[in-house]
């Protein structure tokens, strides 16, 4: 979940790290630290908090060196504090170390070297393994590669690492299992970090590390063995990524970006898989393996978080237009269940980064049954679309804002693709149907952008409910999905509360929450269970609660009931949760502002979950 970076070159380590540090800061925020070597010595500075106040605390330090390593930590072990901030030094100061993950058998190593004489003085599980590094270097009188080699062999769990030795001081070591890595190779220089945001900048030659390998990585000289030491030939890759995608261009906030991005984000997703004259669909990366996507009995999608939200409107699109039962798992109760896999299976696993630890668990699950597994990701070269016998990506580009917006709106368009060529494949699809589909899912960029031209509306709702403890989101059919992920991005991002719900099982329990406190934002543009769900707003309105309702544009009905009322463009009722979302994410984007949240950093979330 932290931001690694790494520097070794003959350019000045610390402004590479300090900047490439403030890139990745939204991987993880609680603690900030850098090392750099210098005449070989290695000088920690790191504290509680964020980049800037650690730039500004050593402003007047020497910083001159040109090997360099620096962190940006989402505590999983030890609270966010000066001392389980990393780099973590070993006890004789042989080795310093950043990690991101989880060692999971931390407790027992840190028993076995506490009788060895070992002291610690943080709560991490990453300085276990420096001390660990450091015993078998002195003890074995090893090299520092074999040493954290050895180490490596002895812990479970997940972890990105990349080590400095004293005593070799012209290296790094870097090393990778779950946690990604990325190298970029410069003009006799090396980089190295979590993603490839601090890198682009430099070069875009990169390396992304694979599981169980260890890069010793110098100035000039790169060498990538496996675990079991055997060489093996780097993989240089091209970065697509471009500057200007990981930069604010002028917005406040990169979640304020990431929502406008969304009409050239979704048409990203479908450029190059819509025939020009709108009569076909093809999805490159699922050609291949078609045939039995059509023959599946069973279609499981297992995802977390958004992607988990864009999953479930992905069941209704499958179920509705290609008739294949769809289940949709959360990546952690599905690892841990005993879950019923068939062979014949197909599972959907999205995810934003491809690094969701539990959504690859799952996969691993999956695939050990026998089944076939897709990857839906964003990011490309991660982890699940290597991990996968086939997949999409999104192409939504680069999303900083760690509350999800436009990775959401293009999963669910994959999703829509995915649903209808499976459809029209089947022939539980019109080829009438299929063509008018396309049409309207190509006119969605458009509809979206004249919602947006009315975002300021959302600034007015926003400080009338500024300070509400409790939100209800409401929705049926294709967009209970959405009042999910409406609830959800209002949590993480206000720290309000909200819950989502299908809007008749309010009946069931969450009706005795309404008040005349309680605002009810309610998804209720026309579709088949239109009446259904003004039904819904007058039992909330009965109660005297107060109802946020996003319509249908021309809608006078509820606009006669509601409280408030946002219109959306018409469009058919399955593409309904890419139009209504916009309006749930720019509500919870101005109530956050308003109450002087950090948006774009909320407080105990990290991007990428690739921890358990
Ligand atoms: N487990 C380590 C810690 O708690 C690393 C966490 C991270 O990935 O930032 O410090």
């Amino acid at each position: 979940m932290c931001g690694i970076i790494g520097y070794i070159g003959n350019k000045q380590a610390y402004p590479i790290i300090i900047k490439g540090l403030k890139r990745l800061e939204y991987r993880g925020y609680d603690s900030t630290g850098i090392a750099l070597l210098q005449k070989g010595e290695t000088i920690i500075y790191k504290q509680k908090g964020k980049v800037s106040h650690l730039e500004d605390t050593i402003v007047d330090e020497n910083l001159s060196g040109t090997v360099g390593i620096g962190h940006t930590r989402w505590a999983t072990h030890g609270e966010p504090n000066d001392m389980n901030a990393h780099p973590h030094a070993s006890q004789n100061k042989k080795f310093v170390i950043i990690h991101n993950g989880i060692i999971e058998n931390y407790s027992r190593l840190k028993k076995k070297l506490k009788a060895r004489g070992y002291k610690f003085i943080s709560e991490t599980d990453t300085e276990v393994l420096a001390n660990l590094i450091e015993y078998i270097y002195e003890k074995g009188n090893v090299s520092a590669e074999i040493a954290v080699r050895l180490a490596l062999t002895k812990v479970i769990g997940a972890y990105g690492i990349v080590v400095i030795c004293k005593d070799e001081p012209d290296m790094l070591i870097a090393a990778r299992k779950g946690s990604p890595l990325v190298i970029g190779i410069g003009n006799n220089e090396h980089y190295i970090a979590s993603d490839a945001t601090p890198i682009v900048e430099h070069t875009k030659s990169v390396i992304y590390l694979n599981n169980d390998n260890i890069a010793v990585i110098k100035r000039g000289e790169l060498t990538i063995k496996t675990i079991d030491n055997a060489e093996i030939e780097p993989q240089v890759q091209e970065l697509t990524l471009e500057i200007g995608a990981i930069e604010k261009n002028g917005y406040d906030h990169f979640m304020l970006k990431e929502i406008f991005e969304q009409p050239r984000s979704i048409t990203d997703t479908f450029r190059g898989r819509i025939a020009s004259d709108l009569s076909e669909m093809r999805l490159g990366g699922l050609l291949d393996i078609m045939p039995q996507l059509e023959k599946a009995k069973r279609i499981l999608i297992i995802a977390c978080g958004t992607s988990w939200h864009a999953g479930l409107v992905g069941e209704y699109l499958i179920e509705e237009f290609a008739r294949i039962p769809v289940e949709v798992e959360y990546g952690s109760e599905f690892r841990y269940r005993n879950p019923i896999i068939y062979k014949d299976d197909i599972v959907i696993a999205i995810s934003q980064s491809g690094e969701t630890a539990d959504t690859l668990a799952a996969i691993n699950l999956a695939k050990e049954a026998g089944a076939t597994v897709l990857g839906i990701c964003n990011v490309v070269g991660s982890s699940i679309p290597r991990e996968t016998h086939a997949g999409v990506y999104t192409h939504a580009g680069p999303e900083i804002g760690v509350a999800s917006t436009k990775a959401f709106t293009a999963q669910v368009t994959i999703l829509t693709m995915m649903a209808l060529i499976l459809g029209k494949n089947k022939g539980t699809l019109s080829e009438e149907s299929y063509l008018k589909l396309i049409k309207e899912l190509t006119d969605i960029p458009k509809k979206i952008e004249e919602i947006l031209k009315s975002s300021k509306n959302y600034k007015s709702i926003a400080e009338l409910y500024k300070n509400a403890g409790n939100f209800i989101y409401l929705g049926r059919g294709y967009l209970f999905p959405v009042a999910l992920e409406g609830a959800l991005k209002l949590k993480e991002i206000s720290y309000i509360h909200a819950e989502g719900y299908p809007a008749a099982e309010m009946k069931h329990g969450p009706i005795a929450l309404i008040d005349e406190k309680m605002p009810v934002v309610v998804l209720a543009t026309k579709d088949k269970s239109y009446d259904k769900i003004v039904t819904n707003i007058q039992e909330v309105k009965a109660r005297n609660g107060i109802v946020i309702a996003i319509v249908s544009q021309g809608d006078e009905i509820i606009k006669n009931m509601a409280d408030h009322v946002f219109e959306v463009p018409n469009t058919h009722e399955a593409l309904a949760p890419l139009l209504t979302v916009i309006p749930l994410q720019l509500l919870s984007y101005y109530i956050a502002v308003i109450r002087g949240c950090n948006v774009d950093q909320p407080r105990n979330l990290a991007k990428s979950v690739t921890v358990e």
